[in-house]
């Protein structure tokens, strides 16, 4: 067997896995995710995204489907079956199969996958290197963002006009002009030595790479702000950065057709990657 994915308790062929074609999480997008980053065969931050993936069902009343101490146990299983040394873990919970109908389904257990994938350190490397760009979009996602739902499409959206400006990720700016977070990261700006990034709330997802680095400048004395920031304030910033958990720290090198700094990763882009690799929790 190549690659091994887990589907409702069997551990199956990659490419023979499936699910039902009346999964509310394809019908209604009702399911929720997480995506844990692997690095030498080490689940990053682990406790952060198995209690927010709590929370998210919690908030959307999805009861898990297995006990949550038996995540450990599966995501380790798929590591080691994928021989995954670096890499990432997707991890989906939805509502589960019932026939189509909005309401809750009664007595339906949810549906659990996880798929590993190996993902090569040179690639974070080269792009780490290089800093990426950004474009700026408009946030038009629902009202509670701070929970991790399959509910994609807009940052799909999103995603697709970045790359089709040769831009890696989006960010998203709400209807005052503040940025919110990226399509698939937060999003940081550097100013006169203090780094800024939006304060939590509904607009934006809480993410861990956000909560450890934001634990890691504490310890290093260096100076954070969680502000909102526009369009101005990035144009007048020295650097700018996202974070997330496949990305770590990333350099943020042009934001529309504006660059930051001389247009190269700045000197805190390693400060803070370094920063964040001593805070990361490996289990
Ligand atoms: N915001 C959004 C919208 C995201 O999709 C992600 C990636 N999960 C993040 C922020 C970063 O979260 P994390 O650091 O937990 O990956």
């Amino acid at each position: 067997m190549s690659r091994v994915s887990y589907v409702n308790g069997e551990y199956l062929d990659y490419n023979f896995a499936k699910v039902h074609i009346e999964d509310r999480g394809y019908q209604f997008a009702d399911g929720i995710y997480e995506v844990f980053s692997v690095i030498e065969g080490k689940i990053v931050d682990y406790d952060g995204h198995i209690n927010r993936l709590f929370r998210s069902l919690s908030e959307i009343e999805i009861k898990s489907p297995i006990h949550k101490k038996s995540y450990y146990f599966h995501i380790k299983n798929i590591i080691n079956k994928n021989l995954i040394n670096n890499g990432l873990i997707y991890l989906q919970v939805t509502r589960g199969v019932a026939s189509r109908d909005f309401k809750f389904p009664k007595n339906t257990k949810g549906s659990l996958v996880i798929i590993g994938k190996t993902i090569h350190s040179e690639n974070y490397e080269k792009a780490f290197n290089k800093g990426i760009q950004v474009k700026i979009e408009k946030d038009l996602r629902w009202k509670r963002v701070d929970i991790k739902t399959i509910n994609l499409l807009a940052p799909v959206l999103a995603k697709e006009s970045a790359a089709k400006h040769n831009c890696e990720e989006a960010w998203l700016i709400d209807q005052d002009g503040f940025i919110t977070e990226g399509s698939s990261s937060t999003a940081w700006i550097l100013k006169s030595n203090t780094l800024y990034t939006t304060p939590l709330s509904n607009s934006i997802l809480k993410g861990i790479t956000r909560q450890t680095l934001i634990r890691g400048l504490k310890n290093n004395n260096l100076k954070l702000m969680e502000k909102r920031f526009n369009i101005k304030d990035i144009k007048a910033s020295d650097e700018a950065f996202i974070t997330s958990a496949t990305q770590y720290v990333m350099p943020v090198i042009r934001v529309d057709n504006f660059r930051i700094g001389n247009g190269k990763p700045g000197k805190y882009a390693e400060i803070f990657r370094k920063v964040y690799m001593e805070a990361v929790k490996l289990s």
